[in-house]
């Protein structure tokens, strides 16, 4: 998925877990594909293109067991959820950011064609619904979410700008027929991982710079259920 619509999330996890600090929500949200990125540049983790590239299509995640399988993410959840819970003693917080990093496989699984495997040990079944098959219908689809993301979260008109220009942006990407910078990494997989990266960082920081103002604490959180109280 489109980093800007896994960074949206972190706006779900913030609405529903209010006061949890954002840094560590943006990390969760992305922890895999920051593992994903380091893996593929140190050549562990192997990424495939056609001879050209018209639209993630042609981009192929051949290999990736460790950032991004059913089982490593959820051994991950569980490491984060029990530090976090137990020696720092903030179950709010382990629940928040556990959340964070099983949102992304999950959203991946609803958009990868099938690579994402269950378990490092078993590389042969890989799950995926496909939709990046139709890519066109992806970025429609996942813009949709970053959208719905937002709407949950009652961000800024400038947050909602963010999130479809940034989607719209890898239009070139989610087309067979337009092309764009897409074309430059074929062959060059590495430097698409290294791209990746840049994209996750920036992505983050559109969402932590336009949702600043809006970002909800666990006092305010509590200001508004008092309120909503008051006027019933
Ligand atoms: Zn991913």
């Amino acid at each position: 998925m489109n980093a800007i619509n896994h960074a949206a999330t972190a706006l779900l996890i913030n609405r529903k877990w209010p006061g949890v600090p954002i840094i560590p929500v943006f990390i969760s949200v992305q922890v895999v594909e920051f593992l994903w990125v380091v893996l593929n540049i140190a050549g562990v983790e192997i990424t495939n293109t056609e001879p050209v590239v018209r639209a993630v299509s042609d981009i192929h995640l051949t290999h990736m067991p460790y950032s991004h399988s059913v089982a490593t993410t959820a051994l991950i959840a569980l490491a984060v959820w029990w530090v976090v819970s137990k020696p720092f003693n903030k179950p709010v917080w382990g629940a928040a950011l556990s959340a964070g990093v099983i949102s992304h496989i999950i959203l991946d699984l609803a958009t990868h064609v099938q690579d994402i495997a269950i378990s490092p040990w078993n590389d042969s079944m890989k799950l995926g619904l496909g939709l990046y098959d139709i890519p066109s219908l992806a970025l429609f689809v996942e813009t949709l979410y970053g959208v719905w993301c937002w709407w949950v979260f009652r961000g800024t008109r400038k947050l909602l700008a963010l999130i479809i220009v940034m989607n719209l942006a890898t239009l070139s990407f989610y087309s067979l027929a337009l092309n764009g910078p897409e074309q430059f990494f074929a062959g060059r997989a590495q430097l698409f991982a290294a791209f990746v990266g840049v994209h996750i960082m920036v992505a983050l920081g559109g969402v932590g710079l336009l949702a600043h103002s809006s970002w909800r604490t666990s006092g305010s959180a509590k200001v508004s259920s008092y309120l909503l109280t008051e006027t019933r």
